[in-house]
């Protein structure tokens, strides 16, 4: 990969919890197409920082799938499991800088809290309870939470990211008062010092593995912002984003990783070709 000036580089991100089903399929060949077309790179990475409900025997699939459908991918495989120590390692500026605090809130504390209902507020956002607490007070079961006031007055107003995917397409801009609505102190760290959210560590990757542009679901939309505070706050830069729409079952609902009746290996099994995955996914 080394040596050669490359300006499109995208990525396929699974997380190998289960089989590869249409949806991957879609998102994979969209990704590896455009690569193709682009004269640019296409990367494999597996997002399993799940260490609980990631298999190798999954990942095992997953590139088997891939292989089968045609796919091929620049570079080795780069596993999030491997980089743990890293990603937890390289928030220390972060704690430093006075933007992360310790937080011991379980589930339940978190929905006590938020007892109240509040209006026009799309998922749990933490109300706040342990924002005080400086970081030496941070106990081994703590997880590590974004300060997002203060993170996004370190940043600055002028936040934006351009999406190209047909339902979101143009530029975005990060407002305030929004983000604190819609996004809250998320937390970033999560107990057991070395397992990070998985939008931090997928941000971090993105960066060192030099994406431009980011071609995956519509479900994913709502962790972008996120993303790009992260990125500004950690300066690391922003790819383009491509939020492609879902492939759904038959009553209009997205496939998750337990659909496994629409997983690939069941539909090579049957005996369909991947020209037959293309037709299934309208491509
Ligand atoms: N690992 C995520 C998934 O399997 C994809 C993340 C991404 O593409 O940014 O849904």
């Amino acid at each position: 990969m080394a040596g050669r000036a490359v300006t499109f580089r995208t990525r396929f991100a699974p997380s190998p919890t289960g089989p590869l089903h249409l949806g991957h399929a879609y998102s994979a060949i969209l990704a590896h197409g455009r690569a193709r077309a682009a004269g640019g790179e296409f990367l494999l990475r597996m997002e399993d920082t799940d260490l609980e409900r990631c298999r190798p025997e999954w990942e095992a699939q997953i590139v088997d799938d891939l292989t089968w459908l045609g796919m091929t991918w620049d570079g080795p495989i780069q596993r999030q499991s491997d980089r743990l120590a890293d990603y937890a390692a390289r928030l220390d500026p972060v704690a430093v800088r006075g933007l992360l605090y310790p937080c011991s809130c379980t589930r339940a504390d978190i929905r006590a809290a938020l007892s109240a209902p509040q209006e026009g507020v799309a998922f749990a956002v933490y109300p706040g309870v342990c924002r005080t607490r400086p970081m030496e007070s941070r106990q081994p079961g703590d997880a590590l939470r974004l300060n997002l006031a203060a993170a996004l007055d370190a940043i600055g107003p002028d936040v934006t990211f351009t999406e190209t995917g047909p339902s979101h397409a143009g530029t975005h801009h990060i407002d305030r008062a929004t983000a604190l609505r819609q996004i809250g102190d998320v937390v970033l760290s999560r107990k057991g010092e070395e397992i990070v959210a998985y939008f931090l560590a997928s941000a971090f990757d993105d960066a060192d593995q030099g994406i431009s542009h980011v071609i995956r679901g519509e479900d994913l939309f709502d962790f972008t912002p996120v993303q790009v505070i992260l990125q500004r706050l950690l300066g690391l830069p922003t790819p383009t984003y491509h939020h492609h729409t879902l492939i759904r079952d038959d009553h209009g609902k997205r496939l998750a990783k337990r659909d496994d009746a629409r997983a690939i290996a069941k539909y090579r099994a049957e005996g369909a070709t991947p020209q037959d995955i293309r037709r299934m996914v309208g491509l």
